[in-house]
């Protein structure tokens, strides 16, 4: 890894001048509140929607304005070719980048744009930036308008605390993290925007409360296994193959050896919740037999033997497993079934892989953010590893990236629900962690 302009870190001599500039960031971000707030209500009341991805030239415009005013310079960019781009509803990138007075390392704030459906049950405007009781509503305010908001705000607080800074600062709003990121952050990536020579340190604050450093996530396999049968008269089934009973072969095959297995099989990824801290596997979906009647169809269903019968499998990947071995064993429990049935045939289809990834917790932008948060929260930070995955798989996959944590403010849980929010005074405790980071890695 490239950390440049290197310097003396930490406390003893320096502790005066970083007090004093630890002082400055608190008062120039205690300016900024109600601006903070304005430019999260700002960036709900663009709905994001994705799918199909909506508005997406226009929050970037919008954010191009903010950072241009800010002395950053932008770049729009168009994932064309990705997949789910399309003239109707291109994939729109924004890359923002300030370069300081001399050459040093670049911290990266990476944060998606785009948001969920809006879903049932809200009680406030989803794309109306409600503020109440400290805290402001609407769809993608902590997934993660709120935290795209405390960079930028982070960073235009640390540039006039520190106009003279080192290194760079970039801000990028990215398309599509909510449909696996290949229209954001995988072409970009791909484009070389986060090679290890351009970019050192790479935060993308996902909404992981404001005290926990996320290290990184499990990994992902999603395939599709389909038992095979042969049609036959429903009155006579002695005649065909039923594929659902083959089905249930498996089924019955995974409760007994498998789900037992992966259940003992345990990790030391801090992964939160604590019930994903070991191998898991769901059945995302079944369908055998006949395909549902079409609407409007009132009549009876007709008597067939299933000759086909699929199951979505999303097994989630530790990092202790190796993948390849991972498929092996499906393949064996599938191998298992098939010896016990004649007849019984099958086939297995990939359809997704995202390889586990955590970063080393020596790793410079994880010690830097977790003295922040010590020195702005008065707690030693939590370290975590998220069940699910999100950007950093395409940061470090394909950018070659390894000095990468989520952290931001927002409760996790309230993602993706009704009458989401996120707090103000956890935007700014965060805004603060941030700029002290950037203070920490870019102060001269
Ligand atoms: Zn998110």
């Amino acid at each position: 890894m490239v950390i440049a302009g290197r310097r003396e870190r930490g406390y003893g001599p320096h502790m005066t001048n970083s007090d004093a500039l630890e002082t400055r960031l608190a008062a120039e971000i205690t300016a900024r509140r109600d601006d903070l707030v304005a430019l999260t209500q700002a960036l709900i009341r663009i709905p994001t929607l994705n799918p199909p991805g909506r508005n997406y030239r226009e929050i970037c415009d919008f954010l191009s304005d903010r950072l241009s005013g800010a002395g950053f310079s932008v770049e729009l960019v168009r994932a064309e070719g990705a997949r789910a781009d399309s003239d109707r509803h291109p994939r729109w990138n924004m890359v923002a980048r300030r370069d300081g007075a001399r050459p040093g390392d670049c911290v990266h704030f990476n944060s998606h744009h785009d948001v969920v459906e809006v879903g049932h049950g809200w009680t406030v405007d989803p794309f109306g930036g409600v503020v109440r009781d400290g805290r402001v509503y609407g769809r993608g305010a902590c997934d993660m308008k709120g935290g795209l908001a405390a960079s930028i705000v982070a960073a235009e607080a640390f540039i006039a605390a520190c106009p003279d800074f080192t290194g760079a600062i970039e801000i990028s709003a990215t398309a599509d993290e909510e449909s696996g990121g290949y229209g954001g952050v995988a072409y970009l990536a791909e484009k070389g925007w986060f090679a290890p020579e351009r970019v050192q340190h790479v935060i993308i604050p996902e909404p992981l409360n404001k005290d926990r450093i996320c290290l990184g996530h499990r990994g992902v396999w999603w395939a599709e296994i389909e038992t095979k049968g042969r049609i036959a008269h429903g009155s006579m089934p002695f005649l065909g193959d039923c594929a659902v009973r083959h089905m249930g072969a498996v089924l019955a095959e995974m409760e007994e050896v498998l789900f037992p297995l992966l259940a003992g099989r345990h990790t030391d990824m801090p992964v939160v919740p604590e019930g994903a801290r070991q191998s898991t596997l769901n059945i995302n979906a079944i369908h055998g037999g006949e395909p549902e009647q079409e609407a409007g169809y009132t009549g009876l269903p007709a008597p067939c033997v299933p000759d086909r019968c699929r199951i979505t499998i999303d097994r989630r990947v530790l990092i202790e497993e190796d993948p390849e071995e991972v498929k092996a064993e499906i393949a064996a429990m599938m191998e298992r079934v098939k010896a016990r049935r004649p007849g019984f045939d099958y086939e297995i289809r990939e359809l997704f892989e995202v390889r586990p990834t955590m970063t080393d917790r020596e790793a410079p932008v994880v010690q830097t953010v977790a003295r922040a948060i010590e020195k702005v929260l008065a707690r030693a930070p939590q370290y975590v590893v998220s069940p699910g995955t999100y950007d950093q798989k395409h940061i470090d996959r394909i950018g070659r990236l390894k000095n990468c944590i989520a952290y931001g403010p927002g409760i996790l849980d309230l993602a993706h629900q009704p009458d989401e929010w996120v707090g103000i005074d956890d935007m700014t405790d965060s805004a603060r962690v941030m700029a002290l980071t950037l203070a920490e890695l870019l102060a001269v």
